[in-house]
This record gives structure tokens, sequence and C-alpha cells, in this order.
């Protein structure tokens, strides 16, 4: 029974200036969106749309004052459908979230059940955050490789963006799948925290930005989780090995694709698309099943920085700037 009327909610407003302000306020609960699923947020996590809506992003979030968080679990504190009861623990990721629905950065959430995944028996609701849309993107790609044909046995799996959120998923749950994984990053220090997520190798963004006006290069890994787009994702593609399938699902350096069919024809590369905001609800849970048990990465408490909603502010503008090394998760006294 909810007797709780507000609650502690991260608020951006826009100004008279069109300058976007953060601060932390108390909101009625009264106040949240429609929809059948009332969830009191545990944890929550921070990813590149929320950073984005944070600072006024209007392709991400088109009305403010707003409250983003895509990522959160919790529980279920008052439910009208049979789907959901009191005392439930869900998590939400994507859809609407945090978009132009207030979003997991605050003590409660209100979203259609239709949202709402049951907390997959194998993790808590902390290590769901740590995984989060990060990890669900992340186990997307392999689940659309596998779909494909990928196998371990086929060889070596690059990772772009490696130490960022999707990345250093990547790397921890294709290495538990049995993948050897090269991880590509920016970060000269990360190589020790991509090693103990499970890399065999840690190569500088370089390796994987070939600026040769050649169609097609050597071959040097069978598959690839691309985060960054632009010459990368060219090049992801122009050296992956015949019948592999490179996953793109960001543009961190670039929306930019320039690319020939040369990948496509000669060696029968697949280009597979992620979108993890609306994928389907039964192979959603699919990927969860798996994230919490045979994908389940071995260092859950090395991927992650726990702080406080009063602490999250600066994490905002370091992932703008790429800075951020793991997942940033925060918790919520219950
Ligand atoms: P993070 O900020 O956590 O990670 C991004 C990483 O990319 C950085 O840590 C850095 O890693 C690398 N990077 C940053 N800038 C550049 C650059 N200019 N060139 C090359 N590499 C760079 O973000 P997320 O992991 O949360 O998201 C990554 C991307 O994936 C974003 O574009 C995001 O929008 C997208 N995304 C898409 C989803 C989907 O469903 N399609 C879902 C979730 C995210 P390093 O230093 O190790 O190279």
């Amino acid at each position: 029974m909810m007797n709780k009327q507000t609650f502690k909610a991260l608020r951006i407003s826009e100004n008279t200036n069109e300058v976007f302000e953060r601060e932390i306020i108390e909101r009625k609960i009264d106040d949240l969106p429609e929809g059948d699923v009332l969830i009191n947020i545990h944890y929550a996590a921070l990813n590149y749309k929320d950073a984005l809506s944070s600072t006024g992003n209007k392709g991400v979030t088109k009305n403010y004052p707003h409250t983003p968080g895509i990522d959160g679990s919790g529980v279920v504190i008052e439910s009208k459908t049979p789907n959901f009861k009191e005392g439930d623990s869900v998590l939400v990721t994507s859809y609407d979230l945090g978009m132009n629905t207030d979003g997991a950065f605050a003590e409660y959430i209100r979203v259609p059940s239709e949202w709402v995944v049951p907390l997959p028996s194998g993790i808590d609701l902390k290590e769901s955050m740590i995984i989060g849309t990060a990890g669900l993107t992340a186990g997307i790609g392999l689940y659309k490789m596998e779909k494909m044909g990928q196998n371990p046995d086929q060889g070596t799996i690059v990772v772009s963006g490696a130490s960022g959120g999707v990345g250093s998923m990547a790397v921890g749950i294709l290495s538990t799948a049995g993948y050897d994984v090269i991880a590509s990053s920016g970060k000269e220090d990360s190589k020790d925290f991509l090693i103990g997520l499970g890399a065999s190798e840690v190569v500088d963004r370089e390796f994987i930005n070939d600026d040769s006006s050649r169609p097609l290069i050597k071959p040097k890994w069978s598959g690839a989780i691309d985060t960054v787009g632009g010459n990368t994702l060219a090049t992801l593609l122009k050296g992956c090995k015949s019948g592999g399938s490179v996953a793109s699902c960001g543009l961190v350096s670039s929306p930019n694709l320039s690319t020939t069919v040369f990948p496509f024809i000669i060696n029968g590369i697949n280009l597979l698309g992620l979108d993890s905001a609306n994928f389907p609800m039964i192979e959603r849970q699919l990927v969860w099943e798996k994230l919490a048990n045979d994908w389940r990465i071995q260092n859950f408490a090395n991927v992650a920085t726990l702080c406080t909603l009063e602490e999250l502010d600066p994490f905002i503008d370091k992932m703008l700037k790429g800075l951020i090394k793991g997942r940033i998760v925060v918790e919520f006294e219950t």
C-alpha cells in the first residue's frame, strides 16, 4: 500500500535563456505519468542517453521540466494488472522511460506494465542495474550474432568503446560466453580493467580506424560489437572475416557510415542493428535470462561505481566527454 505522498527526484528544467539546470526536488506521487504499475526504485543506472537528456538534448527529450533515467529496478508498490503484484522485484529499461516519460533518477516511477520485466533469478536488483540498458544492448548484440551463426570457434570478437558502459558489458558477456575478445579503448589506464573483465588483448582505438581507401583490409577478427560508429564501424566491416557479424549500437564518434558493399558481397558480412529501446518483450526476457545466468559476467563489483542521487551530477558531464569507465549505478535509500 502506498502511504508516501512525495518523493525525491532529479529534475532538469530549461530557463528562459535555454540553459538547462539540474536540481533534486520533492515531487508528488500524483504528478507521475499514467501507468498501471507504480515502482519504488532501489537502483538506477546512468546511460549515454541520460547524459543527453540531462543536458537538454531535444532529440532525446522534447519537453522540460523532466526527470531522466532510462534504467531502474525496484519493488512494485501498486499494480492495476494481474501480471504484477505488490512486493514483486522488477526492472524497467528503455521504451520511453527517461526520454519523454519521467524516469528512474527518482524514488518512484509509474509505467505501463508492458515495459516491466520480472527480475530474473540469478541476479539481485543492484546487479540488474549494473547490467541495465548497457548490458541488455550488448546481450542483444550477442543474441543476434549467434542467431546468424556466430560461435566461439570462428575466432576473435572486437569490442569498440570497450571501457564504456555497453563496451565493458560486451567484453564481460562475450568472455563468459566463451569468446576470445579484443577490447579497443582510448583510455591508457583501462587495460587492467578490461583484462579483468575477460579481454585477451587491449588495443588502441587506432587498431580499428583504417584510413586507407581500400574497400577491404586483411581480416583480423570474426565479429564485432561497435559502440562508436563512423570510421570505426566502417573498419570493423572491412576487416571482418568471411561470414562474421558486426553489431552496431552507438555513435559516440559519429552517426555517419561510409562504406562500400564489398564487405557484404565478397565476405558475406552481416551488419546487425541493435535497438534496445524497442526490443520485443519475449526476446527481451530471454536475453535477460541469459544475462543473469549463462552470460553472467564474473566481476560485477569491478564494473560498477555506486553513487547516491545527490552524487550523480558530475558523472553526467564525464559521460558526455567519454571519460566513464564501466557502469555508474545510483543507489537509493530504501
Ligand atoms: P559510455 O559513455 O559509457 O561509453 C562510450 C565509450 O566510447 C567511451 O567510454 C570511450 O571508450 C569510447 N569513446 C568515447 N568517445 C569516443 C570517440 N570520439 N571515438 C571513439 N571512441 C570513443 O556510453 P555507453 O556505453 O552507454 O553508450 C555507447 C553508445 O551506444 C552511445 O552512442 C549510446 O547512445 C549507444 N547506445 C545504444 C543503444 C541501443 O540500443 N542502440 C543502447 C545503449 C547505448 P574507450 O575510451 O574505452 O574507447
